[in-house]
């Protein structure tokens, strides 16, 4: 975490040291707190208190057996709260502060609220690198259990006003710190001895733990639901989506990428990493037009790639 000092200093002083300050009361008071991440905007509340937590499905009209991923300011946090085989902890040191979930074995003694991990004996474990975030765990001293600040299954928040939209009368106080850089939901990885398997593909792609791992991942087991990021629909806005749309008719707002412009694009440039930043903005502006269907131009499916064509698919499906 070398340098990210200046960072926060720099950002608690363009957000409000004071507004971060005022969050950290309202988390360790048992309020939720709608904070902002490199991700997405998380709907934040303190891990071991049962009462704020369950605020957190209410809130989300959460299924309650979808468990919930905790932020830690560090590793030595990490470590206090789960168990980590040396290739989780290889991979947390490469790639923590940011955009990497870990489903490790769960610390009993830890004092986190079993509704977190939704009853397992395991918990998913996040660092996340936004200097707001890192500034209010290290300031309120709590582990933060936080999904994505939006209605359950919903599109996922990247701006406190999607935050607004989504949860209507029932937001929480915001921490406004605009544009969140990433835009898509951490990857979820969980390891077993030597071999690791993605739960759900993010920011951080299948190359780069390959390239850390020293070996591919294994393709998940199937056994149930692991990991609800997996359901079939989630993500999803409230009218029907269409993939690979190189045109669309009059009905549908129409999402370019690269050449075919659409009503919007993803990026002119074809720039991945940029599409993955912007896909919930735009879905959320499709979904708020006047037009009854969206449309979603081919996305290629490489690197952020990959985790944008998930999303996609899970937006589109319909049960
Ligand atoms: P969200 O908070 O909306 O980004 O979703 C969190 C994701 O983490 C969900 O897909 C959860 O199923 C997953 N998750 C949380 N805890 C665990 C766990 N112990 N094992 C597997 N997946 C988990
Ligand atoms: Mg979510």
């Amino acid at each position: 975490m070398s340098g990210s000092n200046d960072h926060i200093a720099e950002n608690a002083r363009r957000y409000g040291k004071l507004a971060i300050a005022e969050a950290a009361r309202l988390l360790q008071a048992g309020k939720l707190v709608a904070v902002p991440t490199e991700t997405v905007y998380g709907l934040a509340a303190d891990s071991t208190n049962p009462e704020a937590v369950a605020g957190i499905y209410r809130t989300k009209g959460r299924p309650d057996f979808n468990p919930l991923i905790v932020h830690v300011p560090d590793l030595d946090a990490a470590l206090r709260i789960g168990e980590f085989h040396p290739l989780a902890r290889q991979l947390a040191d490469k790639f923590w502060p940011g955009p990497l979930t870990l489903v490790v074995t769960l610390r009993p003694d830890a004092g986190i609220s079993p509704a977190v991990t939704a009853g397992l004996d395991t918990i998913a474990l996040r660092c996340p690198a936004h200097p707001v975030m890192q500034e209010l765990l290290r300031d309120s001293g709590l582990f933060l259990a936080a999904p994505s600040a939006n209605r359950s299954g919903g599109i996922s928040p990247t701006t406190a006003d999607h935050v607004r939209t989504s949860l209507g009368p029932a937001a929480p106080a915001i921490l406004d710190a605009g544009a969140c850089s990433s835009g898509l939901e951490s990857t979820i990885i969980t390891t077993m001895g030597e071999d690791y398997t993605i739960l759900r593909p993010g920011p951080v792609s299948p190359e780069d733990l390959e390239k850390v791992a020293g070996r591919k991942a294994v393709a998940p087991k199937n056994k149930g639901i692991q990991s609800p990021g997996q359901l079939a629909s989630h993500y999803a806005p409230s009218k029907p989506l269409r993939l690979d749309a190189l045109d669309a008719s009059p009905e549908e707002f129409h999402i370019g990428f690269g050449d075919v412009p659409g009503d919007a694009n993803l990026s002119a440039a074809g720039d991945l990493a940029e599409a993955a930043s912007r896909l919930y903005a735009l879905l959320h502006q499709a979904d708020a037009s006047d037009r009854p269907a969206i449309a979603v131009a081919p996305v290629p499916v490489h690197g952020a790639g990959l985790a944008i064509a998930d999303r996609l698919a899970r937006a589109a499906f319909r049960s």
